[in-house]
């Protein structure tokens, strides 16, 4: 008697792997041992599970319990883990049928009341768990939709421990108080995504779905510009705008994604795993259909920029931009040693993060858009000086976007200041989204027909090829 096990899954990057959670329990002198857990978060979890069984009416039991996450190999970070050991505990106190447990995956947070809390990452997690044969999947209430984009796995969604007891016992199942709405959108990584986030800023719906997205025809003038924007989604190039602030620069490449066609299903989930990870999927939302747009500020730092950070590590900005488009405004003035690190993930389409437990990898492959102003003041024209700054400090600035970065980018393009008859409509009102959106689905389906039957693919599918210039090996769509 005394021995119970679960499941739960370890993140590593956007990848899981299962781990078993056994619990034994011997008689002796009543304690509460962890083993195989490295990392601090999931040695609090072991309080958070004393408490949380406590307050969800369970007796906890008065012996000696050795609680194991296996395989020891792997990294285990993060305070999802909870639930599995909280069953596991039960199952070995007979609380519940271990047996109806053996084969379950849960995943989920403990509070000290017992309630569920969501954790990041259910999505990937529980793809690892269809993909290792498990067909039952426990977890947070709150993020039961994203679990369930997983066609092959049942899923659970509890609110609480109790409820989760009452399932396994088949007693009624209590009501919950409402989610106390912890753990997601991150208020620090949200402001970096504006499509598909579903952030409030009205970017969030599909352009299928009515005006409620940025239309190219709001931007006055620049021809050339729309021009490139539009070569740039179609063949997926990096893009480079150059010209003066206010010219629009941002309105062009807020308005790229919205020209670029919605993602497939299988770009759709891997988005989502990343953004899942990020723990930024809005609630409701579960499924990530638009390619994302991240646009960080040139304060950003090297973690926000490439991801890092204390338990599971959060994506940063070009990992959650993966499949759509990464913009950086002002690009001359982010550091020298972030700027340089974008040149992992434009030739692999990742990025690793080395972590002490090993390394992770997270995906980032996405259409970058670099804009600068010609000169620290901005009012330099290629035609003659517009402004002050000595030509030494202009070729300087211009300097710090280095070499090996733009000559990643394939356009570069002169944005001219708006004029005065742009912006009083004297030219027309230049074409909407959705027309030049319909081009580039043409353009890319024209392109895939041209590399049907071969091992090669076109450079569309958000983010080219790793390489400057080569098609890239793919599935031969
Ligand atoms: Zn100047």
């Amino acid at each position: 008697m005394g021995f119970a096990r679960a499941c739960s899954v370890a993140l590593v990057g956007v990848d899981g792997v299962v781990v078993e959670v056994q619990a034994d329990l011997e008689p002796g002198v009543a304690a509460f041992t962890l083993v195989g857990l490295p990392d601090k978060t999931l040695v609090e979890s072991r309080d958070r599970v004393r408490a949380a069984v406590v307050n969800s009416g369970a007796a906890w039991p008065q012996k000696k319990l050795t609680v194991g996450l296996s395989p020891a190999s792997v990294p285990k970070a993060g305070a999802h883990f909870d639930l599995a050991v909280a069953a596991a505990v039960l199952g070995a106190a007979e609380v519940v049928d271990p047996d109806a447990i053996a084969d379950l995956v849960l995943i989920g947070e403990l509070g000290l009341d017992g309630r569920v809390r969501p954790v990041r990452g259910i999505l990937p997690a529980v793809v690892a768990a269809a993909e290792a044969g498990y067909r039952q999947v426990v977890v947070p209430r709150q993020c039961a939709a994203e679990a369930a984009l997983v066609p092959e796995v049942a899923v659970l969604g509890v609110g609480s421990l109790r409820q989760l007891i009452a399932v396994l016992t088949d007693a009624p199942v209590p009501e919950e108080d409402p989610p106390d709405g912890e753990g997601r959108p991150d208020p620090m990584l949200a402001g970096l995504l504006l499509p598909g986030a579903g952030l409030g800023t009205g970017l969030a719906r599909g352009a299928e779905d009515g005006p409620d997205f940025p239309d190219l025809g709001d931007v006055a003038g620049q021809h050339g510009a729309r021009r490139a924007l539009e070569v740039a989604a179609s063949g997926g190039h990096h893009l480079f705008l150059n010209g003066p602030p206010g010219a629009g620069k941002t309105m062009l490449a807020e308005r790229l994604p919205w020209i670029l066609p919605p993602l497939t299903r299988q770009d759709s989930l891997e988005v989502t795993a990343v953004h899942s990870v990020a723990g930024i999927l809005p609630p409701g939302e579960p499924l990530v259909s638009r390619p994302p747009y991240c646009a960080p500020h040139h304060s950003a730092t090297m973690q926000s920029l490439v991801g890092g950070g204390a338990g599971i590590p959060r994506p940063g900005a070009v990992s959650l931009a993966h499949r759509g488009v990464l913009f950086l405004d002002e690009a001359a003035e982010f550091s020298a040693k972030v700027l340089d690190a974008l040149r992992q993930p434009l030739e692999s389409g990742h990025v690793v993060i080395a972590r002490a437990a090993g390394v992770v990898r997270l995906p980032a492959r996405f259409l970058m858009v670099l804009a600068a102003n010609p000169c620290p003041c901005g009012r330099h024209t290629l035609q003659g000086s517009g402004c002050d700054c000595p030509s030494s400090v202009i070729r300087r600035y211009q300097a710090r976007l280095s070499g090996p970065l733009l000559d990643r980018v394939d356009l570069r393009v002169e944005v001219e200041p708006v004029t005065r008859s742009d912006l009083l409509g004297r030219g027309g009102r230049g074409e909407g989204t959705r027309a030049v959106a319909d081009r580039v689905r043409e353009a890319r389906e024209r392109a895939a027909a041209r590399y049907a039957g071969t091992p090669w693919r076109g450079r569309g599918s958000a983010g080219r090829a790793p390489g400057a210039g080569g098609p890239v090996r793919g599935s031969g769509r």
